[in-house]
């Protein structure tokens, strides 16, 4: 075996070039700059609640991103300080103790430094014989275990949408093979001799996220394929209902092959009956697929566990572990039930991919066979390193705290007289506005987005907002493993203060314009 040389930096030969610093007092200038970043870094995430939740870039400062490319470089150090004045305090807040946006997750310190070392050592993780993808086969069968569907297949995957996505696809496969088709072949293009005459169709609930309908048009369903079922007033699937679209559907020559339930909605964390979906769709036939991009991590929490209950039967289930997972974007899984028919919709055979039975190709590119990617990065470090570190427990109890600070709040808002509560908060998101008697919906509409507006700009704190029957709705979305009590304490008390302020603006300018 020719030894390696050890802990030796070896310097370029002259007139050749690579990324790599040229000489070892070059290495040492790098290191230096690393160590700094790695400081300045962790000095900022310990101490994030002193600074603003959100703050603007300023206008002096937006002529950096007009400038052409460089075509000779500044320097490392340059280009960090430009990272350091112009990018790094002008996020959108989301690794802030008081956002509760949209439905972001912050990031870890750890998982950050996993991040670092998957980066540095770069591993293709198409499949191959290393250890790399055998932490994302560990990965897998732990989330699958988690989510009580032990031996599913999957794989991670960017983001809630993509797995969302390739679960439908996979499920579409499956029911045109079912029909004596095969969509890999003809597609969905040629309908009549194709492999199902009539229109494939699915389900969800109206409060079902946007990634259905990209979804749809994506796999050539069409947006029309997607079946928009009504809620209840929990904003759950109306099942009644659903039976008598699916029924309706038959008659008109339409062919339902998949409902999708959703475990957590993004307007107001609802979770759909799974266990009565299930069951629906083992009686007729469908598949059953699971969207639980946030909630379905709630399954480690023991108050709110239950409504995750039928989680465990889908054939296929999407989840995000940038949201609740805490980990640094993007992380997201898929996992199907049965780990033959996902790899049936996926595979390839390249020869320049071939297996062989030793060396770096043994085992071939099981992983680009399960998925749409052929080239994929090392993210299962992260949630390995940080599910290893601070265990699954951990976590759990995470999830449980912002479910408790999130309904907390829930009930401060319902018996504040100035605060009302828009939609029942089950889990983690809650929807409400400030109120006060007189003020008709339109005028309380734009005081609330004026209201939401100055609590980001003062950088207090970065909520979001929705519509719930036409009103305006602050909404909270709890998945902050950052939010303290005092936080909680703090977005509740800013909310009404400014409520109050632009009531006594509003009266101001009433009486100026007189009766
Ligand atoms: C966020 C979300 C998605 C989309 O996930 P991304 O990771 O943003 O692509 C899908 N469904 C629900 C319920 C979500 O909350």
């Amino acid at each position: 075996m020719t030894a390696i040389p050890s802990a030796q930096t070896s310097p370029l030969p002259p007139g050749t070039e690579s990324f790599d610093p040229a000489n070892s007092e070059a290495w040492e200038a790098l290191r230096a700059l690393g160590h700094r970043m790695l400081d300045d870094m962790l000095d900022i995430q310990s101490s994030l609640t002193h600074r603003p939740a959100w703050q603007e870039l300023p206008a002096t400062k937006r002529h950096l991103f007009d400038e052409p490319a460089p075509i000779e470089g500044i320097g490392a150090d340059a280009a960090y300080d430009r990272f350091r004045s112009h990018i790094l305090p002008y996020g959108n807040g989301n690794w802030h103790p008081r956002f509760f946006g949209w439905v972001q997750g912050q990031g870890t310190p750890l998982a950050m430094l996993a991040e670092m070392l998957a980066a540095g050592m770069n591993p293709h993780l198409a499949g191959f014989n290393h250890s790399p993808p055998m932490v994302e086969r560990q990965v897998v069968s732990w989330l699958a275990q988690l989510m009580g569907i032990p031996g599913a297949g999957g794989l991670l995957v960017t983001g809630g949408t993509a797995a969302n996505t390739h679960a439908l696809g996979v499920a579409r496969f499956a029911a045109v093979r079912a029909r004596g088709g095969n969509v890999r072949e003809h597609g969905l293009q040629h309908w009549p001799e194709g492999p199902t005459a009539k229109p494939l169709v699915f389900y969800g609930s109206v409060e079902t996220h946007g990634w259905a309908r990209k979804a749809a048009e994506w796999l050539g369903l069409g947006d029309r394929a997607f079946r928009r079922v009504p809620v209840d007033a929990a904003y759950e699937m109306d099942l009644v209902a659903l039976r008598g679209m699916i029924e309706r559907d038959r008659q008109n020559g339409l062919d339902p092959f998949c409902v999708m339930g959703t475990a957590g909605t993004v307007n107001t964390g609802a979770t759909d009956a799974l266990p009565a979906i299930a069951q629906l769709c083992r009686d007729e036939s469908l598949w059953f697929h699971v969207d639980g991009a946030f909630g379905a991590l709630a399954v480690l929490a023991p108050s709110v566990r239950d409504q995750m209950a039928g989680l465990e039967l889908a054939d296929s289930i999407a989840f995000d572990l940038h949201k609740w997972g805490a980990m640094p974007f993007e992380c997201a899984c898929v996992l199907v039930r049965d780990p033959a028919v996902n790899h049936d919709t996926f595979r390839a055979n390249a020869s320049y991919l071939a297996e062989t039975s030793r060396g770096v190709s043994a085992g071939g590119v099981y992983f680009a066979d399960r998925g749409l990617d052929l080239t994929r990065g090392f993210k299962a470090l992260k949630v390995w390193m940080q599910l290893q570190a601070s265990g699954v427990a951990k976590l759990g109890r995470i999830i449980e705290q912002n479910v408790t600070q999130a309904q907390h709040f829930a009930r401060a808002v319902l018996a504040h007289p100035s605060l009302e509560l828009l939609a029942p908060a089950p889990l983690n998101i809650v929807c409400f506005r400030y109120r006060a008697d007189a003020l008709d919906d339109d005028t309380l509409n734009v005081m609330n987005e004026e209201l939401l507006l100055r609590l980001q700009e003062r950088g207090i704190a970065v909520p979001s907002s929705t519509r719930i029957g036409g009103r305006f709705a602050l909404r909270l979305a709890h998945v902050n493993h950052r939010t303290t009590d005092e936080d909680m304490a703090l977005v509740l008390a800013a909310v009404t203060e400014i409520g109050d302020e632009l009531v006594g603006e509003l009266v101001a300018a009433r009486a100026q314009r007189g009766p």
